[in-house]
């Protein structure tokens, strides 16, 4: 056979996966500018800060000092205690070990280690609805199937566990939940997610809990599970440098997990990527653990997302046609856009007339499977952020 005789038709793994939506959009921003077209990009989910200085010159000198090779697949001892002592200040029980941290690549990796290590074919998995894009496709990866829970808008999309009870089957292994929530905002309080805890405990279901946002919460802080849960055996906590120290690029994430768990998510991160790049893990140790000028420049840049949140939501909130959920932590505005009920797509619409006739990028919320919603993301500089929310309202307000 020749090789041009070759054609592509993609594996049963990957046919029914979908682009990811939030990258796209990002990535779609940055082509226009390419062209010389304005965009204000409140697409994506990076926050548009510099990494702290004091990380960046401790990775700096990580490099020099030699940590250019490969480290233990799980993660430098060191980080993994910073990871373990940080955790065990909030868990009432049993002290979290090294061995119960794997340190990857990005928490998206750490999410992924842990759907495909705890779900596979036959399982069911349930996802409070909307959820990031990419929880419905990684268990979709694990060919187990993912179980849309949609909650109330009027509760922040928030689930309890009545509404959890609802979509449950026999086949339920576990569920997906995120505090505070991309694209939401909304943050479970510590009764909120007691309760998810404890029916997942009652239930025999995995809990894994994305606390990639926990540090940027506004008006109080965001509870971890950890903090409330009062058994971890069924419990996979996923974090990790990128939002809060503004490490998108570095790739850094982790799981707290019970040690088997860990050890079976090692074993397959070392069959995929090995360990995270070695000269990020020392610049995520910097982050855990130098201290006050680190922790002060984290601080201002909450500051910073909220001063942005409390300049921009008003504004969101004056127009007629759009309805905006208060959000709480995170850095998105999740709203309901005109044409809503009408018919599939509301929101993917009103994405590509925000973007055609106002050069705003925004998620559509097809993404997080919620077609009437757009996600706006405002990790962008302040008065950029009111400018595309004036925007936005003036093309919403012009369709109502
Ligand atoms: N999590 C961010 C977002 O939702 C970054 C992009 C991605 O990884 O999906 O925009």
């Amino acid at each position: 056979m020749e090789y041009s005789d070759l054609t592509f038709r993609p594996s049963a793994n990957i046919a029914e996966l979908r682009e990811s939506a939030t990258i796209a959009v990002s990535q779609r921003a940055k082509a226009l500018r390419a062209e010389g077209r304005e965009v204000i990009d409140l697409g994506a989910g990076e926050p548009d800060f510099d990494t702290p200085e004091p990380i960046r010159r401790a990775a700096q000198a990580a490099i020099d000092a030699g940590a250019t090779r490969y480290t233990a697949v799980n993660g430098i001892l060191p980080l993994r205690e910073a990871i373990a002592e940080q955790g065990s200040a909030l868990f009432k029980g049993d002290a979290i070990l090294p061995t119960d941290v794997v340190v990857s690549s990005g928490s998206k990796q750490s999410l992924y280690n842990a759907c495909l290590t705890l779900f596979g074919p036959g399982d069911e998995v349930l996802i409070p609805t909307p959820s990031w894009t990419s929880y419905y496709e990684m268990v979709g990866l694990a060919r187990a199937t993912a179980v849309e829970v949609h909650g109330d808008p009027a509760q922040g999309f928030k689930v309890d566990p009545a509404r959890l009870e609802r979509d449950a089957t026999p086949r339920t292994r576990g569920i997906m939940l995120n505090s505070p929530s991309n694209p939401t905002g909304a943050v479970y309080s510590r009764d909120e997610l007691r309760a998810i805890l404890d029916l997942a405990a009652s239930r025999g279901w995995w809990v894994i809990c994305d606390e990639i946002y926990q540090r940027i919460s506004y008006d109080a802080p965001a509870p971890s599970a950890l903090e409330v849960a009062t058994r971890r055996d069924n419990l996979i906590v996923i974090n990790g440098v990128a939002k809060a120290w503004a490490m998108t690029g570095w790739r850094v994430g982790w799981t707290v997990s019970p040690g088997p768990v860990a050890k079976a998510m090692t074993a397959l991160q070392s069959h995929t990527t090995s360990n995270a790049a070695a000269v990020s893990q020392h610049a995520a140790l910097a982050a855990l653990t130098l201290g006050a000028p680190v922790d002060d420049a984290v601080r201002a840049m909450v500051a910073e997302f909220k001063a942005r949140r409390d300049a921009a939501y008003p504004i969101l909130k004056s127009s007629r046609a759009l309805t905006v959920l208060p959000p709480e932590g995170a850095f998105y505005f999740y709203v309901r856009v005109p044409g809503a009920g009408s018919g599939p797509g509301a929101g993917d619409v009103f994405a590509q007339k925000v973007l055609e006739e106002q050069g705003v990028a925004i998620v559509p919320g097809s993404a997080f499977r919620t077609s009437d919603w757009v996600r706006i993301s405002y990790a962008t500089e302040k008065s950029q952020v009111v400018e595309a929310c004036r925007r936005i309202v003036a093309t919403a307000d012009a369709m109502a």
